[in-house]
């Protein structure tokens, strides 16, 4: 690879409509005004700026490896209008335009091998503030793909956002990403002029129906982990729809464990959250959610064995008690798959019942 160091002046620089190939991501970061003030300062007092560094491509255009801060800060300071009034007018006051346009800066102007530039980007970016993975694959791999993706990242909704997080530097587009490849910069690569719209936006757009049709009416900071495990079923349609029919117990049963404590002692929330799912599979729960009156007669008629003739003795408390006083219940819960059948039945009464239940 090969570079050559020029002094140019900010007029010609701008005038040159080759370079910026690239320049369009700074759009989506927030831009930051106290910087902007700072660089402007520098150029009217005639301070020297770092230099900027371009990648020369063989089509004559020019990619920007490092100073797109700057170079966008001149661009929207000439163009006037763009900044935000504060800034600009404190200049235009101040900076007279000759001033701005003669300002020489130095601009380095590399080139080589498609491997080398990039090799050479990662470089530049990484010594300073370190660029996030998505500025660096929106600057490496522009196209359709990356253009749609950050602009998904930027305009995410309330319950993207949950599951993905915030659109700051396109650390959601990664944490999105990251559920449907092992290599982010392999998808880039080669999904740069395919739709994102048209593509994994779609199956973004399922999963977070699906995520929340389930999983929608618990509060948690897991949604990240709940998703993931909606992907992994994502092909199994029956499955999730028993969940969707289920989310209410699902829920319940997520909070139960939730509130003594056992979720968040368990080494990992996926594992956890997966065994906990795993009794709501095709086979579901029972269909049969409560028990009869018939099954408590059932009950009530086997409790005259081993207790005295005639009384009906609750098991737990040892108190006769009346038909009406007793209840029926699972003994495994029929929310964690237990069935409906007498096997699974037990007889208390009323105020031993609810104690277990507390329990
Ligand atoms: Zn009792």
């Amino acid at each position: 690879m090969e570079y050559k160091v020029e002094i140019r002046t900010i007029k010609d620089f701008l005038d040159d409509k080759k370079y910026f190939t690239n320049i369009n991501m700074q759009r989506k970061y927030i831009y930051n005004h106290a910087q902007a003030k700072h660089l402007l300062d520098s150029i009217q007092k005639k301070i020297p700026i770092p230099a900027i560094y371009l990648w020369s491509n063989s089509n004559g255009t020019y990619d920007v490896l490092d100073g797109k801060q700057r170079i966008t800060v001149m661009r929207l300071y000439k163009d006037a209008n763009y900044l935000e009034g504060a800034v600009h007018n404190f200049f235009i006051d101040h900076m007279e335009e000759s001033t701005f346009e003669n300002y020489q800066m130095p601009v380095l102007v590399c080139s080589g091998t498609e491997q080398e530039k990039i090799e050479t980007f990662r470089r530049i970016n990484t010594t300073a503030i370190p660029l996030k993975e998505f500025e660096i694959m929106n600057a490496l791999y522009q196209g359709i793909f990356v253009e749609e993706f950050g602009n998904w990242g930027i305009n995410t909704s309330q319950n993207e956002e949950k599951i993905f997080g915030s659109g700051i530097r396109g650390e959601n587009c990664i944490k999105a990403l990251s559920l449907f490849t092992q290599s982010i910069e392999d998808y880039f690569k080669h999904n740069r002029d395919i739709s994102f719209v048209n593509g994994l936006k779609k199956q973004i757009d399922k999963l977070v129906e699906d995520t929340f049709a389930i999983f929608g009416k618990y509060e948690t900071k897991d949604w990240f982990v709940l998703a993931k495990i909606v992907l992994e079923n994502t092909n199994n349609q029956s499955i999730l729809d028993t969940w969707k029919l289920n989310s209410g117990s699902i829920v319940d049963l997520f909070k139960e464990y939730n509130a003594n404590g056992e979720l968040s002692n368990a080494p990992s929330k996926e594992s956890f959250y997966k065994e906990l799912l795993c009794c709501y599979d095709i086979t579901g729960l029972d269909s049969k959610r409560f028990f009869t009156k018939d099954d408590k007669k059932i009950l009530y008629e086997q409790l005259e064995n081993g207790t005295i003739k005639g009384k009906k003795l609750c098991p737990s408390c040892k108190k006769e008690h009346s038909f009406d006083e007793f209840e029926i219940d699972h003994i495994k819960a029929w929310s964690k798959g237990g069935k409906t059948i007498l096997e699974n039945a037990a007889l208390l009464c009323k105020k031993c019942n609810t104690s277990k239940g507390s329990k």
